[in-house]
């Protein structure tokens, strides 16, 4: 059973965001940046269908030099091999992410193809879907439980009021939900073992593409921009409840007009 896993590595959700000198991407000076937390969930899948039934979990990631952290992670938590496909532009779209990474799949023996359901900062949820379409394989997303037996995937989803169960032939795409498993931490061992595991590097031209397919495909940034701030709110003052009490209803009715 190998397993192909794709890793975005994104900042922070703790980051605060500001926004670059060209006004259409952020400022990542001083950004911590982490695997993708949906990712965690695609990953722990994997190594644990490895764990049962043998064979690879390759993580992939797209990207500046710096996703090479976030395999190196992915492979300390349990997977086997790592692919790094070098690129530098920001106006990769998910299109053109999923051309890349649809490419860089090919190169790897697999059965199953995994995903985050979205990455979180951008959270577009395209690039899993669009691979499937690429390669023509079967897709299921935000899949919540994963059984793999007699050459088939069973998938469980969430729906409104319900549960879909789903059978699908592999090769096939899983986008992963919160819920799948609970993702290990890396430990001291797999730290180590990690270390002595080369990072296969590829430039988006061993893949037979070009810049020219890869960037604003479909969809281009125009601006970014941050969410108003916000004021500080007010504090009513007064020792007596009651009192306070009555000017938030005051306060309500009259000058927020929220009654
Ligand atoms: C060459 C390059 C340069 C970038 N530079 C910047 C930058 O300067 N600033 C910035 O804020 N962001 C940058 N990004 C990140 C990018 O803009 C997206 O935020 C990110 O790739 C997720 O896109 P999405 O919302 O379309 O993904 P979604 O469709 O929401 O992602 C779904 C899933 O697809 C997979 N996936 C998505 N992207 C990748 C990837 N690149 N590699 C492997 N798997 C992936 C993950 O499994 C993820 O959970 C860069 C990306 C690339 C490829």
């Amino acid at each position: 059973m190998n397993s192909v896993v794709c890793i975005a590595q994104v900042p922070d959700t703790e980051t605060r965001i500001k926004i670059g000198g060209d006004g259409r991407h952020i400022d990542d000076t001083g950004i911590k940046y982490i695997v993708s937390p949906y990712d965690e969930y695609a990953l722990e899948e994997a190594i644990r269908l490895k764990e049962k039934q043998g064979g690879d979990v390759t993580v992939l990631a797209f990207g500046p030099d710096r996703v090479q952290q976030a395999l190196r992670e992915s492979l300390a938590r349990g997977a086997t091999k790592a692919l790094h496909v070098k690129g530098e532009s920001a106006d990769a779209d998910s299109l053109g992410i999923a051309k890349v990474l649809a490419a860089a799949i090919k190169t790897v023996p697999h059965d199953l193809v995994f995903f985050g359901k979205q990455g979180v900062g951008t959270d577009n949820s395209l690039v899993g879907p669009m691979v499937a379409e690429i390669l023509g394989y079967p897709q299921v997303n935000v899949v919540t439980h994963l059984e793999v037996a007699d050459g088939k995937v069973t998938a469980h989803r969430e729906i409104e009021g319900a549960e879909e169960i789903i059978e699908a032939s592999m090769p096939a795409v899983i986008t992963a939900q919160k819920g799948m498993n609970e993702p290990r931490y890396a430990s001291l061992k797999g730290i180590m073992a990690a270390k002595k595991i080369t990072i296969d590097s590829k430039s988006v031209s061993d893949l037979g593409l070009a810049d020219s397919d890869i960037v604003n495909q479909r969809v281009t940034v125009v601006s970014l921009e941050l969410p108003p701030e916000k004021s500080g709110g007010r504090k009513i003052d007064g020792a007596d409840p009651a009192a306070a009490a009555k000017e938030i209803v005051r306060y309500m009715k009259e000058e927020a007009k929220a009654l």
